[in-house]
């Protein structure tokens, strides 16, 4: 039995094509998979008895299952699902006043280890299909029971953050498959303007994400090599000469010369001195950029600690006076370990210790 969520439309059509049928049935069950997020062949009642039961000897329709949900005290909501091989993510929702961002996973832990990083304290165990990806914000939306695809101005789950457990650069091309479908607008629909992705620094992918139109984030964390290296292995491989050239093609690439948003985790006495603040002005000289300031997430073991809330203001007046904005991320979700850096999914035994 194969898996439909997550063929691209062409996939898709051809798997139609191959069992016989006419290419406008493509996007009738593209329209019930994707509009409507039904995952029982016998309730697409628009499709003939024939050809559900056809479908429903050779395919199955799956989102996620749910583990656990959690609702922190400031409604941020988190998800721990589960994929067909038993493998979990965790997913998570951020709500603003009448909207709000679902923010996804791609790999099951991360190979990057980023020391700040709890996910990166774990092994990784593979990437996710583009089907699992795409199945995360499915499953969000059954949560919330927003379906069919509501219009763009009256959705809750109105933006995609690709900010969750592992790398998105290193598993690019499910990557995309999946950024594909979730945009597509007989389906989710979800704009390529509200959909952003972070990278901890893959250069040699970062212009494509400008043919896609998406947003870029860059974890960016330190302003020199010496101490981004300490901090994020990735920086050895694609130092900030590299990485930096990758954002300028990135901003050429796009249309509208799209901003970058530049995430800077406040590590006290480690990245949040003056100094610091002036080598990171000076690293993005010539770049559209927008800080993120970060407020250290602690997780136990962790081998750092929250700057001080004065030294964060410090540091953000220092940019702003400069011209550029940097607003400090107000964390959420704290109390149910669902902010930036705290997602896991593994038991204690299967995680790596931070040394
Ligand atoms: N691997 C990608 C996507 C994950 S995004 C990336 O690194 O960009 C997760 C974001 O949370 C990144 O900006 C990451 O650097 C940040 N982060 C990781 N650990 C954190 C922590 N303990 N506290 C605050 N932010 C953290
Ligand atoms: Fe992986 Fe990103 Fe965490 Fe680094 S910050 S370990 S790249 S998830």
């Amino acid at each position: 039995m194969k898996e439909l969520i997550g063929l691209s439309k062409e996939e898709l059509s051809a798997e139609l094509t191959a069992l016989g049928e006419k290419s406008f049935r493509t996007k009738q069950l593209w329209h019930w998979l994707y509009h409507k997020g039904e995952t029982d062949f016998d309730k697409m009642t628009s499709l003939s008895k024939e050809f559900r039961a056809r479908l429903k000897a050779c395919y199955t329709v799956t989102h996620p299952s749910i583990v656990t949900e959690q609702t922190s005290q400031d409604g941020t909501r988190k998800w721990l699902v589960s994929f067909a091989d038993g493998k979990q993510v965790e997913c998570v929702y951020i709500p603003e006043a009448d909207r709000g961002a679902v923010c996804i996973s791609t790999q099951v832990g991360c190979a990057q280890g980023c020391r700040f990083c709890h996910t990166g304290t774990q092994k990784m165990m593979r990437n996710l299909t583009a089907g699992e990806i795409v199945g995360q914000f499915m499953t969000a939306r059954d949560s919330y029971g927003e379906w069919p695809t509501p219009t763009d101005e009256t959705r809750y789950l109105s933006n995609i953050v690709v900010m969750g457990m592992g790398e998105p650069l290193y598993n690019f091309d499910n990557l995309k498959t999946a950024l594909k479908i979730l945009m597509d607008g007989d389906g989710i629909g979800i704009s390529k303007r509200k959909i952003t992705v972070s990278t901890a620094g893959m250069a040699d992918r970062i212009p494509e994400l400008a043919d896609l139109g998406v947003k870029l984030a860059v974890s960016l964390h330190a302003p020199n090599d010496t101490l981004r290296s300490q901090i994020m292995p990735i920086n050895r491989k694609y130092p900030l000469e590299k990485l930096m050239a990758a954002c300028r093609a990135y901003q050429e690439r796009s249309e509208r010369r799209q901003f970058i948003t530049m995430e800077y985790v406040m590590l006290k006495g480690v990245n949040d001195t003056p100094e610091h603040a002036r080598q990171l002005m000076s690293l993005v000289n010539g770049l559209e950029v927008k800080f993120n300031l970060i407020p250290f997430h602690y997780w136990d073991g962790a081998p750092f600690q929250p700057s001080d809330a004065d030294t964060i203001r410090r540091f953000a007046k220092m940019l702003e006076d400069k011209w550029f904005a940097a607003p400090i991320r107000r964390s959420r979700g704290e109390d149910i370990m669902a902010a930036c850096g705290q997602l896991k999914s593994l038991k204690g035994t299967d995680t790596f210790k931070v040394e």
